[in-house]
């Protein structure tokens, strides 16, 4: 019945039709149904607030396609016909960000419930050829950039874009039809220029004008069309064929994209929910190489358990709405570089301190793969030390434990522990226990550690557990291994060491 309406709505003429700029349709509520219970209210808040003062205002974008699909929507956006400046002079909490895309963040709450609601100005729809050309990137062409609002460089990429515009224009520059569409929480009216109600209704990922230039533009459409499409394949979602068939060529427009930017659009790829889907798509894609080196990584290794189990939990945990740290899941994807690195440097150097070891197969892991993303020291930091930390949860000893269970970044430290058992690397045996011994109290503490030191004892030969035990030493790689045992292994060095259980890191 809704789907008769529409048709039978959209397919009307409109008056003062365009054909870049489509038709102007306004959909009432009865039509689209949108459930008002599902809108922000800081976004209908920010709304007012604009309108009151005499300003246009819509809930725009992703919000209005989430909307439309009956899904709650995770962040909402505004777009007004006030300049950035007029709407930060609105708000009391309000900044405006970005250069190449000026936008007010007018921010709502405290700590870590605060709440952001994006807001941009119309754009403008501008032709390439009337724009400043810049011969270099935003890198080396800093000062040519300085006062200019509008800026392509030799592909076509926009490397400004603040010159403001109305309406119209603004939905012609938007991405997807189904991103394009402004809907007023007071009205209930969405309008709609691209026949964005019509693609979600037919469940096709639609780019609006002709893709190619669209790539060539803001080549990161490409990442956020295969990002849409893996977000909405469960509702049976497709990229429409023009708008896919030249995402292949426009891959190598990518290159030119700032590795920030980049790197940003690969945690949104992976860490908003849907990251099997993705991997998924980009295969459907066969798009799975040149896309951005730890994304082709992803790809590549999708299929090993600690990752694949990783990427599933990370999706889990979003759908539960638990947060998800970027550190964790790219400490998963380059464990197996660092293992590697580890046993070829300890295979080399039998009578290299093992934690020297492994600090030197992270700095490797580092350089082969996160070279282009060095400034984020916080990010790399938290990796080593989820990755440091793994030796020493071998060490089961009063100290030790009552130390390690304190250190900030335990959790995370665990809960990579705790992958690493599912996927057979250590026994599950050991990461139940810290499991326990983190929700214990002191002196159930003291006991667990005084049971093991029991065990020890009875059952000498009892590997699987008494390898992880520090009173005695023990033939584990656990990065902290005693003098003695160096010792001895000096005198009687081993093949084929390890426990099999040891992370041998
Ligand atoms: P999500 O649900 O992941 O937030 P979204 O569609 O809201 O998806 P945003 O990145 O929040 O995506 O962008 C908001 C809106 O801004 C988009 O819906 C789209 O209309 C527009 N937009 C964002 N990035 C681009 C781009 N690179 N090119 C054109 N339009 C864009
Ligand atoms: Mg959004």
């Amino acid at each position: 019945m809704i789907n008769k309406l529409i048709n039978r709505w959209w397919k009307s003429p409109a008056k003062g039709a365009s054909a870049r700029f489509g038709r102007r349709e306004e959909v009432p509520a009865s039509v689209h149904k949108i459930d008002p219970n599902l809108v922000d209210d800081r976004a209908i808040d920010v709304v007012d607030t604009l309108q009151a003062a005499g300003f246009d205002a819509y809930i725009v974008g992703g919000a209005v396609r989430d909307l439309l699909l009956g899904k709650r929507p995770k962040d909402f956006d505004v777009a007004t016909d006030a300049t950035p400046e007029q709407v930060k002079r609105l708000f009391r909490r309000a900044f405006i960000i970005g250069r190449r895309f000026r936008i007010v963040h007018v921010v709502f709450g405290r700590g870590r419930d605060h709440e952001v609601i994006e807001v941009t100005t119309f754009r403008a729809f501008l032709d390439s050829a009337d724009a400043a050309q810049i011969t270099g990137n935003e890198k080396t062409s800093k000062r040519q950039l300085e006062h200019v609002e509008h800026a392509v460089d030799a592909s076509g990429r926009v490397l400004r874009d603040n010159v403001w515009g109305t309406i119209e224009e603004d939905a012609a520059r938007r991405d997807f039809s189904i991103n394009a569409m402004y809907y007023d929480p007071f009205t209930g009216v969405v309008i709609d220029y691209h026949h964005g109600i019509r693609d979600a209704q037919k469940k096709v990922l639609r780019m609006i004008g002709d893709p190619l230039t669209r790539y060539r533009e803001d080549p990161v459409r490409v990442i956020r069309a295969i990002r849409f499409a893996a977000k909405l394949t469960s509702l049976g979602f497709k990229i429409e064929a023009k708008t896919r068939a030249p995402m292949g060529d426009a891959l190598k427009l990518l290159a030119d994209v700032p590795q920030s930017r980049m790197f940003d659009e690969m945690l949104k790829l992976l860490q908003t929910g849907h990251a099997i889907d993705t991997v998924e798509q980009m295969k459907k894609l066969g798009l799975t190489k040149g896309l951005y080196p730890l994304l082709d990584l992803v790809v590549s290794r999708a299929q090993d358990p600690l990752l694949r189990t990783a990427l599933q939990d990370t999706d889990r945990r979003v759908s539960e709405g638990k947060p998800v740290a970027p550190s964790y899941l790219l400490a998963c994807l380059l464990w197996a570089d660092v293992r590697q690195a580890n046993e070829k440097l300890r295979r080399a150097n039998p009578r290299m301190q093992p934690m020297m070891a492994l600090q030197q197969a992270v700095d490797q892991a580092f350089d082969a793969h996160i070279g282009d993303v060095s400034g984020r020291g916080r990010l790399g930091a938290d990796m080593r030390e989820i990755w440091m930390m793994q030796p020493r949860f071998e060490r089961r000893t009063a100290r030790a434990a009552a130390a390690l269970v304190m250190q900030n970044r335990f959790r995370a430290g665990f809960d990579f522990l705790r992958l690493r058992a599912q996927c057979g690397e250590v026994p599950l045996e050991l990461s139940e226990w810290w499991e326990a011994y983190s929700l214990a109290d002191e002196h159930s503490r003291e006991s667990m550690i005084d049971v093991l030191a029991r065990e020890r004892r009875q059952s000498p030969s009892r590997k699987a557990t008494a390898a992880f035990d520090e009173e005695e030493p023990v033939e584990v790689s656990d990065g902290v291994e005693p003098a003695r045992k160096r010792r001895r292994r000096r005198r009687k060095p081993r093949t084929g060491e390890g426990s099999g259980t040891s992370p041998e890191a």
